[in-house]
């Protein structure tokens, strides 16, 4: 609208101009050269919503785009954007001859506009709402469109219906059927075609094996008793493709009818599907049923309301529960004082069991427990929260499985024959000793060995020797105080742990009550068995402070009561100890002494009396040990026996001692000492092969020497490998042969080439002594044996002179030679002459 300045300035002419732009029934609005407003009228100001007094004149294009943003006629514009817009429709619309013709919607009108170039005023622009025209032709445009599309739609959906449709009419002629149906039963095109009587349609549908599922009803009939019914009929046809297709008709009101077919096969499969699954799942119910009720636990779920949901039948049986609590929806309350009426309760008292129960169903915590019946059961109870607030548990009753542990516990510490507390026991009985030991208590352990019981085993059988055993525990048993803790070690072996001494002079009157005690005859099976026993005491804290200790010097001590005659008792010395430690320095410096070169081989010669020669040479093991000086064998071999380090150390000897026989003249062999430990590992043969391939030594100028200590246990592998030795071409000798019991016997057992007479027999030779009819018959038996005979420890003439008498074939001694070192025997060979003897002096073993 034009401004009060704007009317005084241009005076009536005006109004009428005013007046007539108000009665326009569009928006007019004048822009000048400068592009600024100069006049408008009211629709212009309506049209875009200014509001009043908003516009003025000589308001810039751009400003007019800031009013015509800020009023949100254009959302989502800048005003920079919009001013960009309408520049370029003014400098489009420059041409006077034609206007410019623009449209714009604003808030959902349709603005058109019309921009006039008047050369000299500037732009006259026209702004019409055109929204209800514009309208209405979309609408016109759409609803054409959209039957068009409908049809189109109708025609595809018809085409691409899943499933096959036919129209009939009144005259039952086919009007519409799509091209499903004709997929569905392969229908000919000529039987398609709009016109076809329904009944050849049918006959054809007959022709390809069409057959209805149920009732023979004929097809023809059934559609007219549906159309009489006026009522959708359904009927399922079966093809001999294996498909199925269900058809509803539904009758129309001209007579004619409509028919859906449909392919259920997929259907009828998921059904079947179906019901297999349930038959399954049925099936799986009844297992799971089957499973939880012969599971050996008792098994419980509770919900969240603590009510039962299932529980299994050896559940109702540990607790005892009718049939009435056990079923679904019983609460926990219920079921716990049923049982504690009943009896099945826990020995902690019902208040605390039902807290204590209650504590995990709340705390939410999976929990294992025994809990102790009254009635001397025991159930193992486990509890598994779930995650919906209830619970699982099962019950076992563990009862049985408890007294077979204990059983098997006390059998792991006992005796099986006695019932005596076993070693194991017997350490953890001592173990808890310690520490009142420790606080100077006085506790003795004793060990006992009985005497002469392995010949009553030997001789009376086990089964006597057994109950001489329980004899003796039971009689220990007596002699000893409750506090005491007498234990059977094994075999003949006993310890007692007696607690609470006032010293070692009780020790010393409780082990002569054993002693008597023992001795006194034994009567079993109508035997009259004679037994006594040896006691060895250690007493704490004087002879040691801990188990293992006092175990140890009580067990030297017996040794030394049993080395002082039998029937003794014998109190552990600091001395016994001393002879231990010793031992154990030997066991330490064996297990480096080959490596380091401690070990040495001397020679001491054989000499064969039918020709006073030198015909062997009997290697000897020293160890020059760095500290203790020069170590007799007959000191360490027995420990390296031991430890197995024998067989590193023996195999040493062998190679050493083939080696140097191979510098000395052909007749001279060499006699090697074999330990019975070598034979009990394998690779002995293979060891004595090896030495001698290595030092090319013939097996024949090799002589091994064995005691009768390895033929005691006298296996059929020791025989075997003796054999194989002796196959190799080697000569097995019999040493210290006298010493054992059965030296005779073992003659019988092996073809030894050469018995050697042990030297202890020489000590008392004289002419008038035993010893000389023991010689005798020994050379004796050689000579019809075949074999050669060596006497030991020949020292004097006289000695020499008996066994040269007998008939001895060799002698060894102190009388020719000690020991040599290697190059002792070097000077040695061929020196030695019947009438010139080498003495102590002059060989002189370099020690
Ligand atoms: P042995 O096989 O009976 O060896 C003979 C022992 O008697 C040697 O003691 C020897 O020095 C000693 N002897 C020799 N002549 C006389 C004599 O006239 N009077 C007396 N009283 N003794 C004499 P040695 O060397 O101390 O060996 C002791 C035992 O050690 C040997 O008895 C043998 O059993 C064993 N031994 C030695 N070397 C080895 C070895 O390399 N391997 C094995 N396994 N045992 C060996
Ligand atoms: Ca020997
Ligand atoms: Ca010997």
């Amino acid at each position: 609208m034009a401004t009060e300045q704007q009317a005084t300035g241009i005076g009536s002419a005006e109004a009428v101009l005013r007046a007539a732009l108000g009665s326009m029934p569009y928006g007019f609005s004048i822009w000048g050269e400068d592009r600024r407003l100069v006049l408008w009228n009211q629709h212009y100001e309506q049209m875009y919503r200014y509001p009043p007094g908003a516009l003025q004149v000589g308001l810039s294009l751009f400003e007019i785009c800031e009013l015509t943003v800020a009023v949100g006629n254009h959302p989502g514009f800048t005003p920079e954007r919009l001013h960009a817009i309408y520049q370029q429709r003014l400098d489009e619309a420059s041409d006077p001859l034609s206007p410019l013709q623009a449209q714009k919607a604003i808030r959902g009108q349709v603005i058109k506009t019309s921009h006039v170039r008047s050369p000299g005023i500037g732009w006259i622009i026209t702004h019409e709402d055109v929204t209800q025209e514009v309208e209405g032709q979309w609408m016109a445009d759409l609803r054409e469109k959209a039957l068009a599309d409908q049809n189109m739609r109708f025609d595809a959906a018809l085409a691409h219906m899943p499933h096959g449709l036919t129209m009939y009419d009144g005259e039952w002629r086919l009007v519409i059927c799509n091209q499903r149906y004709r997929e569905m039963y392969d229908m000919p095109p000529e039987l398609t075609r709009v016109g076809t009587p329904f009944q050849k349609i049918i006959n054809y549908r007959r022709s390809i094996g069409a057959t209805p599922v149920d009732g023979e009803l004929d097809y023809v009939d059934q559609v007219l008793e549906a159309t009489r019914a006026e009522g959708t009929r359904i009927q399922t046809y079966r093809m001999p493709n294996g498909k199925v297709i269900s058809v509803h008709q539904s009758p129309m009101p001209n007579g004619g009818f409509v028919a859906m077919h449909q392919d259920i096969t997929r259907d009828i499969e998921r059904m079947e599907a179906l019901e297999a699954s349930r038959n399954l799942l049925a099936n799986q119910n009844m297992r799971f049923e089957a499973a939880v009720n012969n599971m050996s636990q008792g098994l419980c779920m509770f919900d969240s309301e603590e009510r039962l949901v299932i529980c299994n039948a050896p559940y109702a049986a540990i607790y005892t529960l009718p049939p009435e609590l056990v079923a679904p929806g019983t609460t926990l309350t219920e079921i716990l004082e049923y049982r504690f009426e009943h009896g099945s309760v826990p020995k902690l008292g019902r208040e605390a069991y039902v807290s204590s129960r209650r504590k995990l169903v709340t705390d939410r915590s999976a929990a294992k427990e025994d809990v102790e019946m009254e009635d001397g059961r025991i159930i193992a109870i486990q509890h598994h929260p779930m995650a919906d607030g209830g619970w699982v548990a099962t019950h076992e009753d563990i009862t049985e499985q408890r007294q077979i542990e204990a059983r098997v516990r006390h059998l792991a510490r006992h005796d099986a024959l006695t019932d005596l507390p076993n070693r194991v026991l017997l350490r953890e009985e001592m173990e808890k000793l310690e520490a009142r030991i420790q606080r100077q208590e006085c506790v003795a352990v004793f060990c006992l060995d009985l005497d002469h019981f392995k010949s009553v085993n030997d001789t009376l059988g086990h089964g006597v020797g057994d109950k001489v055993l329980v004899e003796v525990a039971e009689r220990l048993r007596k002699a000893s105080r409750e506090t005491d803790i007498v234990a059977r070690l094994g075999g003949d072996e006993f310890a007692i742990l007696v607690q609470a001494l006032d010293g070692p002079r009780g020790a010393s009157a409780l082990a002569e009550r054993i002693v008597r005690s023992v001795a006194l005859p034994i009567e079993v099976d109508g035997h009259q068995i004679q037994i006594g026993t040896s006691i060895g005491i250690a007493v704490a804290p004087v002879d040691g402070k801990d188990a293992e200790t006092l175990l140890k010097h009580a067990d030297m001590a017996l040794y030394r009561a049993k080395g002082e005659g039998r029937g003794n008792y014998h109190f552990f010395e600091p001395g016994m100890d001393e002879a231990m430690q010793h031992r154990r320095l030997l066991e330490q410096g064996l297990k480096v002494a080959l490596e380091r070169g401690q070990f040495r081989l001397v020679y001491q010669p054989l000499v064969s009396l039918a020709d006073n020669r030198v015909c062997c040479l009997e290697a000897l093991l020293r160890w020059d040990h760095p500290e203790r000086g020069l170590i007799s064998p007959m000191e360490f071999i027995p420990v390296a026996e031991e430890t197995g380090a024998i067989a590193a150390i023996g195999d040493w000897v062998l190679h050493e001692a083939c080696r140097a026989a191979t510098a000395w003249p052909e007749h001279v062999r060499i006699a090697v000492n074999l330990s019975p430990v070598q034979f009990k590992k394998p690779g002995l043969v293979a060891s004595v092969t090896e030495a001698l391939a290595a030092a090319g030594l013939p097996a024949h100028r090799l002589e091994l020497e064995i005691t009768e200590t390895l033929l005691l246990a006298e296996t059929e592998t020791t025989l075997a490998t003796l054999h194989r030795l002796r196959d190799l071409g080697v000569r097995i000798s019999m040493d210290d042969f006298g010493t054992g019991y059965s030296s005779l016997s073992y003659l019988r057992a092996f073809p030894f080439d050469k018995i050697k007479i042990d030297r202890s027999f020489m000590n008392e030779l004289t002419p008038q002594q035993d010893s000389v009819a023991i010689i005798k018959a020994v050379i004796g038996l050689g000579q019809s044996l075949g074999m050669a005979t060596t006497a030991e420890g020949i020292e004097t003439e006289e000695q020499l002179a008996v066994v040269r008498e007998q008939g001895c074939s060799e002698v060894q001694g102190f009388l020719f030679s000690p020991p040599l070192p290697a190059s002792g025997v070097d000077a040695l060979l061929g020196t030695l002459r019947p009438d010139r003897k080498i003495r102590r002096r002059e060989f002189a073993e370099q020690t």
